[in-house]
């Protein structure tokens, strides 16, 4: 009998080289459980997917009550399905009164390909603009957008009138213009490596999108439901984009996206030509409920105090001499080091340390630590400290 890990190596379509390896056969709260009674302490949550933890006990009881009453009915966007719509409403009631309308997908890349349709489509122009390191998923048309030549330039031609400027350049915003359709951002950079806006750049991109016709497009896939210790970037930053793409953690677990706007704006994908966007799972019932579940927890149980103070605890208690830099102000962290060479050995020891850490895509410099928002003060200075000692080790083993 070939094991898991040999099926793993055999048979599973893989992009990546050197893949973690784990073999995981349960979880709970912040802790991951291997075969052989190890226990890692999650301090990615799947990246920035687990919010409420793993299988945190009202998103489970959410999801078994869905799994009881219904499945898949019907291609999203025919059935009135409780799930959908009363997430739907909770959602736009937390978010600027502009949001009046969410058109729920199943993944990141597919909300950020319908925020795309759907700019083109209410400004009737095709120039997307977007940032170096940014982001968006994996499809082409967010390929396309993407702000790293790295991994675009082999699967070329891809969407044409897409540009790239500077994140934080304000001297680049000129490109904004009369023929722009939108510009995409992620108020954050996550991938980038935890790159936070200057003061008022977002503001100054605001404007120049409001002078020009442009829609604000802000991805918050990674900076929602609380990761930066508010509940969207939107409040922290005081500005309010047209068009809101979320997926990871609003499935609270289970895959989910969304494109959200106003009414006027969403209207337009429904007639010239209707059915302007076709989704066969969008919207999930279960991940609508199981969603729904983790945003009231994030909310009844203030993780988003709890992220903000956490995430002080760490800066505070994770020092060492490699360390040149840690970056965010929530639970998306990026810890900068002194050498790039240690980074691989941190997220590839890990492990062995009892730890789950992760890169980032375009920072070969820094780590990664994103845990769950359920993280308590104890286990959060354990992270710590077994961060330290990986970090020792480190510096003892990798010749520079
Ligand atoms: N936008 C951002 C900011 C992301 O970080 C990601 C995924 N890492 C995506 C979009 C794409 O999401 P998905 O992998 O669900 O397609």
């Amino acid at each position: 009998m070939p094991t898991n890990r040999e099926l793993f190596i055999d048979y599973l379509g893989q992009t990546s080289t050197a893949p973690l390896l784990l073999e995981i056969e349960k979880a709970e709260g912040v802790w991951l459980y291997g075969p052989d009674g190890q226990k890692y302490l999650d301090l990615i949550s799947g990246v920035s997917v687990s919010n409420t933890g793993h299988r945190h006990p009202e998103v489970v009881e959410a999801i078994k009550n869905q799994v009881d009453a219904y499945l898949h009915l019907m291609v999203y966007g025919e059935i009135i399905q409780s799930p959908q719509v009363q997430y739907a409403e909770l959602l736009c009631s937390l978010l600027p009164k502009n949001f009046q309308s969410c058109y729920f997908v199943n993944s990141g890349s597919e909300a950020i390909e319908g925020a795309m349709k759907l700019a083109k489509r209410y400004t009737g122009k095709s120039k997307i603009i977007s940032f170096s390191n940014g982001y968006h998923g994996g499809t082409h048309g967010a390929l396309s957008i993407q702000g790293n030549e790295r991994y675009k330039n082999a699967f070329r031609p891809l969407l044409p009138d897409t540009q790239q400027i500077d994140f934080n350049d304000f001297q680049s915003l000129g490109a904004i213009d009369g023929t722009t359709a939108c510009v995409i951002i992620e108020p954050v950079q996550a991938e980038a490596g935890v790159i936070y806006p200057e003061n008022d750049f977002l503001l100054e991109i605001r404007d120049r999108c409001s002078k020009e016709g442009a829609l604000l497009v802000f991805d918050e896939v990674q900076t929602g439901f609380g990761r930066i210790g508010n509940l969207f970037a939107i409040e922290r930053f005081g500005v309010v984009p047209d068009i809101l793409v979320l997926a990871k953690a609003l499935g609270g677990g289970m895959p989910l996206g969304a494109f959200l706007s106003s009414k006027e704006i969403m209207s337009t994908l429904s007639f010239n030509p209707q059915l302007g966007h076709i989704t066969t799972f969008g919207g999930h019932p279960v991940s609508c409920a199981a969603g729904m579940a983790s945003l009231k927890v994030i909310i009844g149980s203030k993780l988003v105090d709890n992220c903000v103070t956490i995430s002080q605890a760490i800066r505070k208690n994770l020092k060492h001499p490699s360390i040149k830099e840690i970056r965010g102000d929530g639970l998306l962290l990026a810890i900068e080091l002194t050498h790039k060479e240690y980074v691989g050995y941190v997220v590839q020891h890990a492990p062995e340390q009892g730890l789950l850490l992760d890169y980032f895509l375009f920072n070969d410099s820094s780590f990664r630590i994103a845990p769950p928002l359920t993280i308590t003060i104890d286990e959060a200075l354990e992270g710590c400290t077994r961060v330290i000692a990986l970090l020792e080790r480190a510096v003892k083993n990798v010749d520079l």
